[in-house]
């Protein structure tokens, strides 16, 4: 059963989607840190601009040509580097201020369900993307947690986020409280600014 729409509290990935569009400008530079099929990747791009730059990670050779595909129907391939490695390796990739991130955590839909984010390489990465994010720069994880796996995953991802030290990132969950069988929710990292005591 579809759920009903409601006017305030928006669904999960439509949620993160606010949140990415938001924190982003034009001439801005995101991280798609697992592209699968292309969708936030797109919405990366068009959200940047023409003077903005998106990378785009995955493992899988399916999910590279799915979003490259994607990229190229709606004419904005050229915005984008889609990497065919790890999001572990983003600092290898990446060498520029990030102002947003995004993880779609889990398996890629409709393809091998063994291939699956890890909670080893997807706090790496987000280690990785801290480094090179900006004063008020967002990192948005989308916790699939519902598979084999997913529950490790998600609570080595709690348990590390939640010891991040509150004076430097506010970390915010958003995830629906009355809805049974692990539906996915919505961590988000914002990077406090730092200001200077005179
Ligand atoms: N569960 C989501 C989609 C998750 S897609 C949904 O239902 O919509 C997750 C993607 O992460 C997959 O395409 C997978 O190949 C990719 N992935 C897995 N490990 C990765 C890694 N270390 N680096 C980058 N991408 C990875």
């Amino acid at each position: 059963m579809r759920p009903a729409l409601t006017r305030h509290l928006p669904e999960i990935v439509p949620f993160a989607h606010g949140l990415l569009q938001r924190a982003l400008q034009p001439g801005d530079i995101a991280i798609d840190a697992t592209a699968g099929n292309g969708h936030d990747t797109l919405l990366l791009a068009q959200r940047v601009g023409d003077g903005g730059h998106v990378y785009a990670f995955d493992v899988q050779e399916q999910a590279i040509s799915a979003t490259r595909e994607r990229l190229e129907a709606h004419g904005v391939a050229y915005r984008v580097s889609v990497i065919h490695a790890g999001h572990e390796t983003v600092q290898q990739h990446v060498q520029q201020p990030v102002q947003a991130a995004v993880f779609n955590l889990g398996y890629l839909p409709r393809s091998d369900k063994q291939v699956t984010t890890q909670a080893d390489s997807t706090i790496a990465a987000l280690e990785g993307i801290w480094q090179l994010l900006q004063p008020h720069g967002l990192i948005v994880l989308v916790v699939y947690h519902g598979h084999a796996g997913g529950k490790q995953e998600r609570s080595a991802l709690e348990d590390y986020v939640c010891s991040l030290d509150p004076a430097t990132v506010r970390v915010v969950r958003y995830a629906l409280a009355n809805v049974p069988n692990d539906p996915p929710y919505v961590l988000a990292l914002e990077k406090l600014k730092q200001v200077s005591a005179c």
